[in-house]
């Protein structure tokens, strides 16, 4: 079995979703007593949500870049950057380490082709939903075509995430919002929706929506499980 990098803490409570997703689908695959060789780097939040809002993206690669360097001598074979928005450095990363970081777009993208998904909604945070990183690499390496709610929707999107969702505070009338605009993407011909960013699903999960739903979080442990799992 290879040892799974994680650098997480983006938040932690999606982080702990990782944790939970890959050991279980480790003992899935094994049984017993068996569980996932993970090295986990957890930053501090804080300091990244900071830098990203002030728009000082390198200095964030160089925190997360110094940070999977340690994750790979802690023994990692590949890494997995546990947040959607923070792969927007994910190259500048990539020159820090010599392990392959397993990319949370093709992840989910993998999952999409295999589900026959061609058009998709995608929710993430605004950086996330407005930026070029995530959208064009769905695009342009996977023919997949991708809409975004509108510019309030967005906004409410973005802040539930970092307001609530990063503090573990999961609300009722908030998860309402989402589906809301869930029902709009669809509306905009969406044939299902990205939750593009890892702590969605901890406020909305498919049994409230019968709009098909690609957790990334899920996604991406499982991708994480079967590379880890894969004999080579
Ligand atoms: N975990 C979130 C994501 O997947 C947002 C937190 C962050 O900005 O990293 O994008």
């Amino acid at each position: 079995m290879k040892t799974i990098g994680l650098l997480g803490g983006m938040s932690w409570e999606s982080t702990l979703s990782y944790y939970k997703s890959i050991n279980e689908g480790v003992k899935q695959a094994l049984g017993g007593l068996h569980s996932a060789k993970i090295c986990l780097y957890s930053v501090n939040f804080d300091e990244i949500e900071k830098l990203q809002h002030q728009g000082r993206w390198d200095e964030t690669a160089t925190i997360l870049g110094e940070a999977a360097a340690s994750v790979e001598s802690g023994g990692a074979d590949f890494l997995l950057i546990c947040t959607n928005t923070m792969h927007k450095v994910a190259p500048d990363i990539e020159k820090h380490i010599t392990i392959p970081i397993l990319h949370i777009a093709d992840a989910t993208a993998e999952a999409l082709k295999n589900d026959g998904i061609k058009k998709v909604g995608l929710l993430g945070t605004r950086f996330t939903m407005e930026q070029p990183f995530y959208k064009d690499r769905l695009i342009e390496q996977h023919g997949i075509n991708v809409v975004v709610p509108n510019e309030a929707d967005r906004t409410l999107v973005h802040d539930i995430i970092y307001q609530e969702l990063c503090r573990g505070e999961i609300k009722d009338q908030s998860r309402q919002v989402y589906l809301e605009i869930i029902a709009r993407l669809q509306q905009q011909g969406a044939e299902a929706v990205i939750l593009g960013c890892t702590e969605i699903a901890l406020l909305v999960q498919q049994q409230h929506t019968d709009v098909a739903l690609f957790d990334t979080t899920a996604i991406h442990a499982d991708a994480a499980v079967s590379m880890a799992l894969k004999q080579n």
